[in-house]
């Protein structure tokens, strides 16, 4: 089935269509049980269309025809300047779609459709066309053993990867692990949000437009506990590539380990800080921090929630940020000039109140925000709290909403110590205009990257990981190609 809609907005106007089926062979077909979930739209909380839900079946089917896929097509007779082709092809086609691909992540997502136009589908296409081209390159080393011997490496693909992506940014997360894994040869098993497919299943259309043989990319939108978990614990799946929550990485790596071994990356959450020294330039530093915090309503792993102010600029800097928080505009995903939409969901939103009432029992001072909006769908205004006790929930547990606290510092130790104090590590801030103090911070922040000036923006050159609990294993740049090969060495006697 075809599911047909619609919209007409400030910001798009138009038809779009996507198949609801599960992407298996191929082919887009029914769940084994005929199970299927209905998908609401964020901004309004109305309803859009019943898509396929896969079981435990429909993963062995998927599992199956990606491992004949990787055994007699994909995995064997394509050979890698060919799959760059595909994949470049693949990006043309997402290119020729782009308005549909960011109107459907504002139907399904509540992401904004400039936002998801000029940043996310951009991403995607720039990502497939990155690791397009690395498809031919990616070589192993020759080695000389002794006279009469030499050995060389070969990066060889792993097998059959499971994906696993949450809701935040439905496609461009699935096509960070999608596309270095498809140009490295494996066949992937793409698992997405049980509350977001359609992006997914678009694409899979486009996968199947582009002629990749069936069974190389494969997508089962499903429950977690179900889908995700018969994907895990899979026998024949050899790797997952996880992106979510830090719980279910725990879960995953469980499965893994207790089923065959499989290889797992983990992208997981944060409570990322930003350090703002005396001498940072405020008026840009207040816009970053807040894009940092309120992007996407805060939806979004690597935002930076903990704001560390120096004493020196803490009386400026803060009714500044206040003032400019009050000032975003919220709205749903088709009107222009938002800066952030809505929660994706009433479990989402409920947790995010819960918080917020949380830190206000915690005793902290309540700077701004801190209420649902009166509309329909799930809207929080911006909420900043100080004067924050250090063993809060709101300062040490990931919200994923528009929640941040401020915390006052003295010396750049103190600011470091705050900082690295968190079971996280995935992304760190740091706002000065001394050269030497930024190369010092940076250095001691315990995090997988850390942005000077600016807010977390990511971009497919550059690797992308956590430390500590947010999890191991890097996507994007030239290092993701190894996390989807294996390492062979070959040994020759002349
Ligand atoms: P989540 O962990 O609940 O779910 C993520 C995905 O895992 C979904 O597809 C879900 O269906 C699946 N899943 C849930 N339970 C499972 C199980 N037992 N076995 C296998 N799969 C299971 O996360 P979410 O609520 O969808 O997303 C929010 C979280 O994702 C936040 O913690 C956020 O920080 C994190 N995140 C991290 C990154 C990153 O790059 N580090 C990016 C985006 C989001």
């Amino acid at each position: 089935e075809v599911f047909t809609h619609t919209v007409q907005s400030d910001t798009f106007t138009g038809t779009l269509s996507v198949p609801t089926g599960l992407f298996i062979d191929g082919e887009f077909v029914e769940s084994a049980t005929r199970a299927v979930i209905e998908l609401h739209n964020p901004s309004d909380g109305s309803f859009i269309t019943k898509v396929s839900l896969a079981g435990k079946k429909d993963i062995d089917a998927a599992v199956d025809s990606a491992e004949r896929a990787f055994e007699r097509s994909w995995g064997t007779n394509v050979s890698a300047p060919a799959r760059g082709r595909l994949l470049a092809k693949l990006a043309d086609l997402v290119e020729q779609s782009i308005d549909d691909f960011a109107a459907l992540e504002a139907l399904n997502a509540g992401r904004n459709f400039l936002h998801a136009r000029g940043h996310d589908i951009l991403d995607v296409i720039s990502t497939l066309r990155y690791y397009a081209g690395w498809a031919d390159k990616h070589f192993g080393q020759t080695i000389e053993t002794a006279d009469s011997r030499f050995a060389y490496t070969r990066h060889e693909p792993i097998g059959v990867c499971g994906i696993i992506v949450p809701w935040n940014f439905p496609l461009i997360l699935a096509v960070w692990s999608i596309a270095p894994a498809l140009a490295t040869g494996n066949a992937v098993v793409l698992k997405p949000s049980e509350l977001t497919p359609l992006t997914a299943l678009k694409l899979a259309s486009l996968v199947r437009a582009a002629g990749f043989p069936p069974g190389a990319f494969n997508v089962v939108q499903g429950y977690g506990a179900v889908a995700g978990e018969a994907l895990s614990a899979h026998m024949r799946v050899r790797k997952i590539a996880f992106t979510g929550s830090t719980a279910v990485g725990r879960r995953i790596m469980e499965l893994a380990a207790r089923s065959n071994l499989k290889r797992v990356t983990l992208e997981l959450g944060g409570k990322s800080p930003a350090i703002v020294f005396d001498d940072a330039d405020v008026e840009s530093a207040v816009a970053e921090i807040l894009k940092g915090m309120f992007t996407r309503s805060g939806q979004f792993c690597a935002a930076g929630t903990r704001i560390y102010v120096q004493e020196g600029i803490y009386d400026t800097l803060v009714p500044l940020l206040v003032h400019a928080a009050q000032s975003i505009p919220l709205g749903s995903g088709f009107e222009a000039d938002i800066a952030a939409g809505p929660l994706i969901s009433q479990t989402q939103l409920d947790r995010v109140l819960g918080y917020i009432e949380a830190g206000k029992g915690a005793g902290a001072t309540l700077l701004t925000g801190g209420t649902r909006l009166d509309r329909p769908g799930y809207f929080v205004a911006p909420t900043l709290f100080g004067d924050v006790p250090q063993d809060a929930s709101i300062l040490r547990e990931e919200i994923f909403g528009p929640v941040g606290v401020v915390v006052k510092f003295n010396t750049e130790s103190e600011a470091l110590r705050l900082a690295n104090e968190s079971t996280y590590g995935l992304v760190g801030h740091v706002y000065t205009q001394s050269v030497d103090r930024a190369l010092r911070v940076t250095r001691r922040l315990q995090a997988g990257s850390a942005f000077v000036n600016m807010f977390a923006f990511l971009d497919p050159h550059v690797p992308f990981g956590g430390v500590k609990q947010s999890g191991f294993g890097r996507q994007l740049g030239q290092k993701a190609l190894d996390e989807y090969t294996v390492l062979k060495a070959v040994h020759i006697r002349v």
